[in-house]
């Protein structure tokens, strides 16, 4: 079977436990002003690869994950899109062992029963979710990512539901997902999810800048700076006020 992919990272140290294999799948629903992977936008775009390609490449780093308590995280994009491609991936991946990890914003996600079966059969052989979550506010979430979040909201729920440990991640924006109402009510839904493991905030930078002007896209949050370290340890105070899980910051 045949996926699209965007790139690799043989080295990963945030996405997930460990050292990590991360592969960036192609294709993504949502625009959200902040990313800083644009150019994994368009379906089209990226390079063809199969399942065994991919193996046999991870095969060659699997002591150095596997000593490090690490393994291979599908990212994106948004790796979801192409689900029938990840789970024949992991059937690969767990027959040698491997921890496995998905890297979502859920945007794609759907009741749909032929969704959900395909959904199921990836979660069998998924050991840990990193589910970012934007913005609680769903006027705000439209307007930063083009979608609406209720599907995304009820996609934690379903996870939750199913047992699937999560990383909830946060990317922290002045003026666009840092404020404290949104950042009490998203504390509030997190506390009703059942397996958060942890809590991560990931301040906003503006290292994929670069990567809009290349595309020729207009960057819509021109002007706004980083937030402060004062806002950062706000923010993780706040999401772990209910000290579910160990609310930490990391990196986009
Ligand atoms: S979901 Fe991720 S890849 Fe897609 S637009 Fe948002 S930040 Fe970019």
């Amino acid at each position: 079977m045949k996926g699209r992919i965007h790139s690799i990272e043989t080295c990963g140290t945030v996405d997930g436990p460990g050292l990590r294999y991360i592969i960036f799948m192609q294709g993504c629903l949502m625009r959200c002003q902040f990313c800083h992977n644009p150019d994994t936008w368009k379906m089209s775009d990226g390079k063809e690869v199969t399942v065994q390609e991919l193996v046999d490449d991870i095969e060659s780093y699997l002591p150095f994950f596997q000593a490090s308590g690490g393994g291979v995280t599908v990212s994106g994009g948004e790796p979801l899109i192409q689900t029938k491609f990840i789970t024949e991936l992991f059937k690969e991946l767990k027959k040698l062992g491997v921890h496995t990890a998905i890297d979502t914003s859920g945007g794609c996600y759907s009741k749909s029963p032929s969704f959900r079966k395909s959904l199921d059969e990836l979660l069998s052989l998924t050991d840990l979710v990193l589910m970012d979550l934007k913005q609680i506010n769903p006027e705000r979430h439209k307007t930063l990512t083009g979608l609406k979040n209720d599907h995304i909201l009820d996609f934690a729920k379903y996870l939750s539901e199913k047992q699937i440990p999560i990383w909830v991640r946060h990317v922290l924006v002045p003026g666009i997902t840092d404020f404290d109402e949104d950042l009490y009510k998203l504390a509030d839904f997190i506390q009703t999810l059942s397996n958060v493991e942890r809590i991560e905030v990931l301040p906003y930078h503006k290292l994929g800048v670069y990567k809009w002007e290349e595309l020729g896209y207009d960057y819509p949050l021109q002007g706004i700076e980083p937030p402060t370290e004062d806002r950062v340890n706000n923010a993780i105070a706040i999401l772990n006020r209910h000290h579910r899980s160990t609310a930490s910051e990391s990196m986009i």
